[in-house]
């Protein structure tokens, strides 16, 4: 048998043992070789030596974003320098990026996950990983790369952009897995249908990460490149970079890889749990990072955990797709709302494409309007539009509990990104 990266853990017990010597490590670690840790710790009044069990991680005190930005440039450090053998920030501007440090431990660890990720994938050595995210100083283009030559496959890295060249490595190198943004998935899978490649490429799989990616869009990549899975990779660079989990071909939700980290899911207002199953925000600690390590990091990310085992039979648990941020979620009406909602029902809507738009705007007379834009299908027929808007318009009123006007325009007629597509407008003023 090959190798593999998977955890060699058997029950529900020995992943509860191996996180509980995690989260002690990790605590007794921060105490004493960093200082911003040791007094969060002592400001909340708890010790290494309290966390007896992994209920205990509810005494912990919370990391945020602003942390990081103020311990800036080198924050949450808790080795010393000559121990750091990379670093790798988010995008922002100066003093705003997140920048977190690496031991070779980390950089080897973080292999094994994406490693791991691409197992879970099915993918062997004989694959071939087209890699059009970016490289540079943040974590994508490095990480996928990273990954694909810990399991033996061979990379083949170009970055994002480029079509012309992305279509002729397709067709040259056969390649059979390609990583890339779900928007720029969209925009190859257009470019291999008008230019005739469908037949001339062996794209089998495909990754979508820093993203997410809607049904529809999914449908769409499968449908246009003939693909047999469409996989969705979360990561966070905070959180090592992208592959810290994946769906596995059951695409029953996304496993995440328990054996290095602790996900709480918790109401990003009370900071309490909610119950299994419920949205909320995605709270990590990390179990064996040595350079730069999280302590009940809240990431902004909105997701639920999926309280069941998949049908892989995977001892590693799983949460859902990302369902958007907490920062994106805007009020209307009074109505907390996340674009992943309006997605979620535009995906399951005949007769309108992936693509879309939400503007917000207040009018004379001072209240809130949602106006909806999204494309019709490709050979969608115009004359139908009223009857899908007002079909659509009803189910968000139903599904979301707020009134918003549905325009649908032409195929095309939004923009396409090579990154990550805006989708909210907010027009509203302060
Ligand atoms: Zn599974």
């Amino acid at each position: 048998m090959s190798k593999t990266f998977m955890p060699k853990i058997r029950t529900e017990r020995e992943l509860k043992r191996t996180q509980l010597e995690g989260l002690q490590w990790t605590v007794n670690h921060v105490y004493k070789n960093s200082e911003f840790y040791q007094n969060k710790f002592d400001e909340a009044g708890v010790k290494p030596n309290h966390i007896k069990s992994l209920k205990d991680i509810s005494k912990l005190p919370f990391t945020t974003s602003k942390d990081l930005q103020e311990g800036y440039p080198f924050p949450l450090r808790s080795v010393p320098f000559e121990k750091i053998v990379r670093i790798h920030a988010s995008s922002g501007t100066t003093g705003k990026r997140k920048v977190l440090c690496y031991t070779q431990k980390d950089i080897n660890d973080w292999a094994n996950m994406f490693a791991r990720c691409y197992e879970m994938a099915g993918l062997t050595t004989k694959d071939r990983v087209q890699v059009a995210v970016g490289y540079g100083v943040w974590t994508a283009g490095v990480g996928f790369q990273l990954g694909v030559e810990r399991l033996g496959a061979m990379a083949i890295p170009i970055g994002p952009g480029n079509i012309d060249m992305q279509c002729q490595f397709l067709e040259d190198f056969q390649s059979t897995v390609l990583c890339s943004t779900a928007s720029m998935g969209i925009l190859m899978a257009e470019e291999v249908e008008k230019r005739g490649l469908r037949q001339k490429i062996a794209l089998k799989k495909l990754i979508m990460g820093s993203e997410r990616s809607s049904d529809a869009q999914r449908k769409k990549m499968k449908e246009l490149l003939g693909v047999d899975h469409v996989f969705d990779i979360p990561g966070l660079t905070e959180l090592y970079g992208p592959g810290t989990g994946l769906d596995c071909i059951y695409h029953e939700g996304i496993h995440y890889w328990a054996d290095y980290y602790i996900l709480e899911i918790l109401n990003p207002e009370t900071l309490q749990p909610v119950p299994p199953g419920e949205i909320g925000e995605m709270v990590i600690t990390t179990l064996r990072k040595e350079a730069a390590p999280l302590v009940r990091y809240r990431t902004r990310d909105l997701t639920k955990l999926i309280p069941k085992r998949c049908s892989c039979g995977s001892i590693l648990p799983m949460h859902d797709r990302l369902l958007g941020r907490s920062d994106d979620m805007f009020i209307i009406r009074a109505v907390n709302i996340y674009p992943g909602q309006i997605d979620h029902i535009l995906s399951n809507t005949k007769g309108v494409g992936s693509e879309y738009q939400i503007h917000l705007d207040r009018k004379e007379d001072g209240k809130d309007y949602m106006t909806i834009k999204v494309e019709r299908t490709e050979r969608g027929n115009p004359a139908e539009d009223p009857a899908i808007a007002k079909g659509l318009e009803e189910e968000i009123k139903k599904q979301i509990l707020v009134s918003g006007k549905v325009e649908i325009v032409d195929y095309g007629a939004l923009p396409r990104s090579e990154r990550k597509s805006k989708r909210v407008f907010d027009n509203r003023g302060i």
